[in-house]
């Protein structure tokens, strides 16, 4: 894999309101060495601690992401440093998060994750629990978390009508939300949809940020 080529050829078509995280699960500190060096400063980890030990020892202007869902006794590790949680679909987690920011004297950023797929396997809100997440009264109580956005991963098939239909689904809830709920609020921006399979149909539908791995790094052995 040429991984600096491959950031340039993802980067250079990119809409200037979109912006590239690099999946970097599994991959060791070199590849994500050779990415930083063309340039990429925003990774995304799935496990808390991988994110971690590559957050100690890479350059420290990296801009780290959590791409899934961590599991909430170990939300502690990565709260000091974490720029945006992409997974997040409860308010247990929501409050786990705004208690480890209070220790930390921040405030993080988190999208809510919506289930958009046809497969059940996969986590996320529908629209109906999200209102009941964002009108609760234990939400209105999280002053150091913040939700920016919403997130979703589509099917995994050829079937590209289906793909666009569910990133379609995605916009509107964003759109949904924003005027219910975040209609005076500047920072919530993101839609976080696409990966190495469907990022270009997914920015076509709307996407604010793409969340690629396989195409930058090549194929993951777990
Ligand atoms: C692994 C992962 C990706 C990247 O997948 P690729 O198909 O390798 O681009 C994106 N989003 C999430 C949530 C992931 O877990």
């Amino acid at each position: 894999m040429d991984i600096a080529k491959n950031i340039r050829e993802i980067t250079e078509k990119l809409p200037k309101n979109v912006r590239l995280v690099a999946v970097s699960k599994t991959k060791p500190n070199e590849d994500i060495l050779e990415a930083y060096n063309a340039g990429q400063r925003i990774f995304g980890e799935n496990k808390v601690q991988d994110l971690t030990k590559k957050y100690e020892e890479l350059p420290n202007d990296i801009e780290w992401h959590f791409i899934g869902h961590p599991q909430s006794n170990k939300v502690k590790y990565i709260a000091p440093f974490i720029s945006l949680i992409h997974g997040v679909d409860s308010v247990k987690l929501l409050k786990t998060i705004n208690k480890e920011a209070i220790k930390n004297d921040r405030v993080i950023d988190v999208l809510l994750q919506f289930h958009i797929a046809e497969e059940s396997t996969k986590f996320g809100l529908s629209p109906d629990e999200a209102d009941e997440l964002l009108t609760s009264e234990a939400f209105t109580q999280l002053k150091n978390v913040r939700i920016i956005g919403v997130m979703g991963m589509a099917t995994y098939t050829d079937d590209k009508d289906q793909v666009r239909n569910e990133f379609r689904v995605l916009k509107g809830i964003f759109n949904s939300l924003k005027n219910k709920y975040f209609s005076d609020s500047e920072f919530f921006t993101e839609i976080s949809m696409g990966m190495s399979g469907d990022y270009p149909l997914a920015i076509e539908e709307g996407s604010t940020l793409i969340r690629v791995g396989s195409k930058i790094f090549g194929a993951r052995n777990y």
